[in-house]
């Protein structure tokens, strides 16, 4: 259980000076968003075939913020996390990530960006860590590949350690390790060279529901004694209560977004508020259930009535075109 007020964890002023200078602060207001998407769109071409995984994705997330992105297989989740992570590049639109614009980025500043603004956490766990290596030098091993020297490597692993609460851990191998410590192991990894945005997807696919939670806590404890902007791919089912905001992905596009009313309420409180997303030129999607429930396809009625906007199923197809061609032969 997490007991606020109380300094259990070291404070990031004993941990080195961080290298990278953060473009933004958690606190300042009116700040720039620390990722801002604009119809951001990807096609992945296969031979003749054209997938359109991102179909005009806006979002915006402000410095410091942890968010989770959730919707169906298939909806573009890990595609829009490997943009963000800079490893693969979008097709149109924007995308840019602190001060980076992701879509016109050459390829040195690419690699740099992925070494040190982004950590990274996968689903596999035998993808974010060296199984031969000790957890210690799992969190040391991308410092060294950023050239740190040898001390404040050893300084950065010991913090993040203590954050984790494996100290006693920190010579085991990874074979020694829980599925929940490997992942959370895999979070400090990621934290190693202090990136101000951190990015998992499906962080806890692969571990049970207390291990789960766990992971997130951690997720929330690293987000507040580092001000790192987190973003989440996750089912996990009570995933609302440890986020900031949940955005909900559909066919390529952020639908909607929901959040506890209360920053502060917890497990059992009111379930979490969901809102449409309506973006900058006034699109939005509607629910499925809706569109199933009215029948609302092709065209639909729009009007206004007072403060809200009313959207109608069309019993007939009112097109003038398709009504003169109607032929019977084609009704038959
Ligand atoms: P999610 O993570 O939400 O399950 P993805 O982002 O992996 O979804 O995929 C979104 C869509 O893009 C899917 O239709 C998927 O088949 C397609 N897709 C993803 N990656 C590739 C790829 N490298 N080549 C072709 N199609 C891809
Ligand atoms: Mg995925």
């Amino acid at each position: 259980m997490e007991t606020p007020g109380t300094p259990t964890i070291p404070n990031s002023q004993s941990d080195n000076t961080p290298e990278y200078q953060h473009d933004g602060h958690p606190s300042d207001e009116g700040a720039e968003p620390y990722i801002d998407c604009r119809d951001l769109f990807k096609i992945f071409k296969k031979a003749d075939l054209e997938v359109v995984a991102l179909r005009g994705v806006d979002m915006e997330v402000e410095p410091g913020e942890m968010i989770a992105i959730v919707g169906a297989s298939g909806s573009g989740k890990s595609t829009l996390l490997n943009i963000l992570s800079g490893l693969d590049r979008p097709s149109a639109g924007q995308v840019r990530v602190g001060q980076r614009d992701l879509l016109n980025i050459s390829d040195g500043d690419l690699v740099l960006y992925r070494r040190l603004e982004v950590g990274f956490v996968w689903q596999a766990t035998a993808r974010n860590l060296v199984p031969y290596l000790s957890a210690r030098d799992n969190i040391e091993l991308p410092q060294a590949i950023a050239g740190k020297d040898m001390e404040s490597r050893r300084a950065r692993s010991l913090a993040l350690l203590s954050i984790l609460d494996m100290e006693d851990k920190a010579d085991r191998k990874i074979h020694q390790l829980s599925g929940g410590e490997q992942q959370r192991l895999a979070i400090a990894v990621g934290m190693a060279n202090s990136p101000p945005l951190l990015l998992a997807d499906e962080p806890t696919g692969e571990l049970d529901t207390q291990m789960a939670s766990q992971v997130f806590k951690l997720l929330r404890e690293i987000n507040r004694i580092y001000h790192v902007t987190i973003v989440v791919v996750t089912h996990y089912p009570g995933v609302a209560e440890h986020m900031d905001r949940v955005l909900h992905i559909r066919d390529g596009r952020i639908s909607s977004e929901s959040h506890l009313e209360s920053a502060h309420a917890g497990a059992g409180d009111t379930p979490p508020e969901e809102y449409l997303v309506v973006d900058r030129v006034g699109r939005l999607q509607l629910p499925q259930e809706y569109v199933d429930k009215l029948n609302i396809q092709g065209l639909a009625k729009v009007e206004i009535a007072g403060d809200q906007i009313n959207i109608k199923h069309v019993s007939r197809n009112p097109r003038p075109d398709q009504a003169q061609r109607s032929n019977p032969a084609e009704n038959a």
